[in-house]
């Protein structure tokens, strides 16, 4: 691969990824010839890690800088890793929201998750009994600790059962059921593999710039997946939406999926809201729903007085630089081939 070849393609994984160019470039390297810079995740347990972690983390609680408080991934064909935005709330939401537990018979967290450390001390989340893993980085060791073992301590306040620690090895039947969530007789090929993507892409939700506040939902049912992703801009902020679309289907860093309606009304100043939706191709199943708005001033206002650190870092727009450098190489909103 030539060297503006390398530098190009390390461009566009660094939006998709928001790592910076230089690690884009190691990891392609790492990566060696493969036609896709951003690489999917290579078996379906790993998928389906990614999906739940997205599935739990979508809706943040508070307002994070970062799409969903992860400030970039790397993504390798058997492993992610997520670089989160440290701060002690955001670290206690992730343990609230990713470490499993059972309560009265329901199961709240990411079924079969499993937390350990790997070699640097830095969370390491698996799923029982396979070999799918994900490291979170940038968490201060004290910060994770105080969170979980206050986390621990509210679950046997409420007598609900910590599962994290229990077993490496085997989940229990009900945590291996709730985790299929798709019902397996009628479930499609791989049908976790949207949500794993889109958490390989955190860029993607940043192409418009930062929004003050982004949250995504699944709308599926047995079959597949469907998201939705709603991004609130501060009034005045530009909606660069068309860049979005152009990463998440651009022909060498995008996903199978292609443009099927597309509203916009930011010349029309009635306020609306734009939106687009893209439907899965390739014999792949699934969609996306994107809506784009300004928030309320008020809201904003009430906002940013309780965020005020996230506020001044989305206000910065200190992510934007690359994702302005490769979506102005995608051009058009573009449908892969199929
Ligand atoms: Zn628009």
């Amino acid at each position: 691969m030539t060297r503006d070849k390398l530098d190009r393609l390390a461009d566009l994984r660094a939006a998709c990824t928001l790592e910076k160019h230089a690690e884009a470039r190691r990891q392609l390297t790492l990566l060696g010839p493969t036609p896709w810079p951003v690489p999917t995740a290579a078996d379906p347990d790993q998928e389906r890690l990614e999906r739940w972690i997205l599935h739990r983390c979508a809706w943040p609680n508070g307002i994070t800088a970062y799409p969903f408080g992860f400030q970039h991934v790397t993504p390798e064909p058997d492993h992610l890793t997520i670089h989160v935005e440290s701060n002690p709330e955001h670290v206690r939401e992730l343990v609230k929201e990713l470490l499993p537990n059972e309560y009265e018979g329901d199961l709240g967290g990411v079924p079969g998750l499993r937390a350990g450390r790997d070699n640097t001390g830095a969370p390491l989340l698996y799923l029982a009994g396979t070999r799918a893993s994900v490291t979170l980085r940038g968490i201060a060791a004290k910060d994770w600790q105080v969170a979980v073992t206050g986390w621990r301590s509210h679950l046997a306040s409420i007598g609900a059962r910590p599962l994290w620690d229990i077993s490496p090895t085997a989940m229990s039947m009900e945590e291996s059921d709730l985790l299929q969530w798709f019902d397996p007789p009628s479930t499609v090929k791989r049908p976790c593999w949207l949500a794993s993507a889109l958490l390989r892409r955190i860029g993607t939700f940043t192409a418009s710039g930062l929004p003050a506040r982004l949250t995504g939902w699944t709308t599926g049912g047995t079959q597949h997946d469907r998201w939705k992703f709603e991004f609130e801009f501060i009034p005045g902020h530009r909606r660069a939406h068309e860049r979005v679309l152009n990463l998440l289907t651009h022909p060498e860093v995008g996903l199978p999926l292609r443009v099927t309606k597309d509203v916009c009304s930011c010349r029309s100043g009635h306020g609306h809201g734009c939106w687009a939706t893209l439907q899965a191709t390739s014999g792949h199943q699934g969609s996306v729903q994107l809506l784009f708005h300004d928030c309320d001033p008020g809201t904003v206002t009430s906002w940013e007085s309780r965020w005020p650190a996230q506020f001044a870092q989305i206000r910065a727009g200190n992510s934007a630089k690359t994702a302005d450098r490769a979506a102005a190489d995608c051009g058009s909103p573009q449908e892969n081939p199929s």
